[in-house]
């Protein structure tokens, strides 16, 4: 039985007010639900965040680290600092760091391969543009971007993981994928990871992104091989964030 998970990605959003306003209303929200629900915000409101959801269920995240342990490396966070303010989770190769900051499928596996070191769950990001997906391209595409890590860290690495399959096309645009699109995506992703050890392929979340608002959340959520949500716009919004978590269960 997968616990479904919503995550929340913030993006380079928010202010110290603004997230004190929306954590007290997502708090609100979502209490009593039984999935989980993660806010990963900007890195300088770690601590702030890591303080509101102390008392809470909530879980902590981070958009993005650098996969080295320390050094010359201006601008950049590590693993380790993320996990000293209670992080849990890192997204990796979310598709805007993909193409605004040339993350190369080796990249992500090393960004991968650093989380699992710090005891950090990655939730990787794959998926294809609209392009790819009218060449009839999904498959090959998202299978590459999986095989880069399965080949950096083996299937074992994913017994701590999960995965989000955003279609960029769908990323922040209002079309999500329909629930039939996502679920065929899904399951292969899962049957890929089938392949090398049915029980990690069980086990695993594979989380969908890319336009999930209240309005299509539940029907997404009803596909037998989506376990949750990667949700960046409508995670700014409590009233909609809360009712997609209540979809989830
Ligand atoms: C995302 O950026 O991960 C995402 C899914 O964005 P949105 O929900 O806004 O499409």
């Amino acid at each position: 039985m997968r616990v479904p998970l919503v995550a929340a990605n913030w993006k380079m959003n928010g202010s110290a007010a603004s997230i004190d306003q929306l954590l007290g209303a997502i708090a609100a929200g979502v209490e009593g639900i039984q999935s989980e629900v993660v806010v990963c915000p900007p890195f300088v409101f770690l601590a702030q965040v890591q303080e509101a959801i102390r008392n809470g269920a909530m879980l902590l995240g981070v958009q993005n680290i650098n996969a080295n342990p320390g050094g010359a490396f201006t601008g950049e966070v590590s693993t380790e600092m993320v996990a000293e303010f209670g992080c849990r989770f890192a997204i990796v190769g979310h598709s805007e760091r993909r193409s605004y900051y040339g993350e190369s499928d080796a990249v992500v596996a090393e960004k991968f391969k650093a989380c699992l070191s710090a005891n950090l769950t990655p939730i990787l990001c794959v998926g294809e543009t609209l392009e790819e997906r009218d060449e009839e391209m999904t498959e090959q595409v998202v299978s590459r971007q999986l095989e880069a890590v399965l080949n950096a860290v083996g299937i074992d690495g994913f017994r701590q993981a999960l995965i989000a399959y955003e279609p960029i096309w769908a990323i922040g645009t209002g079309v999500s994928a329909t629930a039939a699109q996502a679920e065929e995506v899904h399951r292969v992703i899962r049957g890929q990871l089938s392949a090398k050890d049915s029980e990690v392929a069980e086990q695993i979340r594979i989380l969908y992104g890319g336009s999930v608002k209240a309005a299509n959340a539940a029907e997404l959520f009803g596909q037998e091989n989506v376990d949750g949500a990667l949700v960046g716009g409508a995670s700014l919004d409590a009233e909609e964030f809360t009712d997609i978590c209540r979809s989830a269960g």
